[in-house]
């Protein structure tokens, strides 16, 4: 049995097909490029109950991964994140059955590690030296910290807001890192440039294919966390989208495979008010999105004014009968909180705007009574220790002796 079962690359914008073995961005009309794999041949020769004695990691999926030789494999053990019942997070939302899958606990502490060991170890695979990326913060970092392991050189602008600790994850890792007075926008312009004049492999999200498939995984693990079932709703906080175009595919992959059975789960894109281009496009029915002016949000994941596989996430949403929905920043802070508090997790606010968007939907009946619903936490709430503006007394310690503690 091969270790990978990939075909080919194709366009699901104009079908053009093109050959995995080749070093490939987008394709000539524009569109991101999408990985197949011999799915029927697959069907037959692969089977749930083989996955048992394999580790717990992403690599466990290797047939429905792009890498061809184990030996090209770049990781640090991530994937099999933890699927936590959130039983009283769920009663306070009349949710009965509420699940986190917790990218929080992943090398560099958020799911951007799965898109960065995929998408790396195939770069390594093809005989890549040098990348260069824009980010937001967290796949600079997981990007960074992975092609430092592979022994391949980055370049990774960032704005100069993006949280501190990714930037230091970065720099600690020997990347050449730029900071932009703007937005990922506008780092995306910067690193562009660089791309041509120095003739570098440009790995901004979805200008390679196979970020996607490292974030697909979150989709099979779900899968097989809940024993091949399939929930009825999965919210996820969308910036770039690659996460819910991931989740999506290997849905459907698994549906071909034979492994899942019934309709695919709802599928909602949650994004922030103050950066909601593809809910803005999901309200009017449209298949793109507009690029949204002036974004601002605590949640710096999902600050993605617009989005290149925009009309992906559209095509996920509306094939599933899923939704998209805003939330504010200051609702997606009180939910943080109250996560902690419930259910002793500290979550990233992007994630936290994934619980307040199945509380509204919850509220609206569109999430009925006795629905599985499963939110996505992508990482880790020590990422933003300045989202906590939690009051806490000083206290001079002669005092609190003399007096005791007024608890
Ligand atoms: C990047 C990021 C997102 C958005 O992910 P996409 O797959 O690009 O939509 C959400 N949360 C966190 C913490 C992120 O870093
Ligand atoms: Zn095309």
């Amino acid at each position: 049995m091969s270790y990978s079962y990939v075909s080919h690359l194709y366009c699901p914008k104009c079908e053009s097909v093109y050959n995995v073995k080749d070093v490939h961005q987008l394709c000539t009309c524009g569109s991101p490029l999408l990985v197949n794999y011999h799915l029927d041949e697959l069907r037959r020769k692969l089977h749930p109950s083989d996955l048992l004695e394999r580790d717990s990691t992403i690599w466990r999926y290797h047939e429905l991964l792009p890498v061809e030789e184990q030996k090209h494999v770049v990781s640090l053990g991530e994937g099999m994140t933890p699927f936590i019942p959130m039983p009283k997070l769920g009663k306070d939302m009349s949710i009965s059955n509420l699940y986190m899958k917790d990218e929080g606990i992943i090398p560099t502490g958020t799911f951007k590690a799965r898109g960065a060991a995929v998408g790396v170890s195939k770069a390594k695979e093809l005989g890549i030296q040098e990348l260069a990326m824009p980010t937001n913060g967290n796949a600079g970092a997981a990007w960074a910290l992975y092609a430092a392991r592979a022994g391949i050189r980055t370049t990774v602008v960032m704005p100069v807001d993006a949280p501190m600790i990714t930037r230091n994850e970065c720099a600690i890792s020997g990347s050449n890192l730029y900071l932009v007075n703007g937005l990922i926008s506008d780092a995306g312009k910067i690193v562009g440039q660089a791309v041509r004049d120095y003739e570098l492999f440009d790995a901004s999200t979805l200008k390679e294919p196979y970020r996607i498939e490292g974030k697909k995984t979150m989709g099979l693990e779900i899968a097989e966390q809940m024993g091949w079932k399939m929930p009825d709703v999965i919210l996820y906080p969308t910036g770039g989208g690659v996460g819910i175009i991931g989740i999506y595919k290997a849905l459907t992959e698994l549906q071909t495979l034979g492994w899942v059975q019934g309709p695919l789960p709802r599928l909602v894109a949650v994004q922030a008010a103050g950066c909601a281009p593809i809910v803005k496009a999901w309200e009017e029915e449209k298949t793109e999105s507009e690029f949204w002016a002036n974004s601002s949000t605590i949640a710096f994941g999902i600050n993605v004014p617009k989005a290149l596989g925009d009309f992906l996430v559209l095509d996920a949403i509306y094939k599933t009968n899923g939704c998209a929905i805003a939330i504010d920043d200051t609702s997606i802070l009180v939910e943080q909180q109250k996560v902690a508090v419930l259910e002793g997790s500290f979550i990233c606010p992007e994630g936290a705007s994934t619980f307040v968007a199945a509380r509204r939907l919850r509220e609206s009946g569109w999430i009925k009574e006795g629905e599985t619903v499963v939110a996505l936490n992508t990482g880790l709430g020590i990422k933003y220790p300045d989202t906590v503006r939690v009051e806490v007394p000083l206290l001079q310690p002669e005092e609190c002796i003399q007096r005791g503690l007024m608890v």
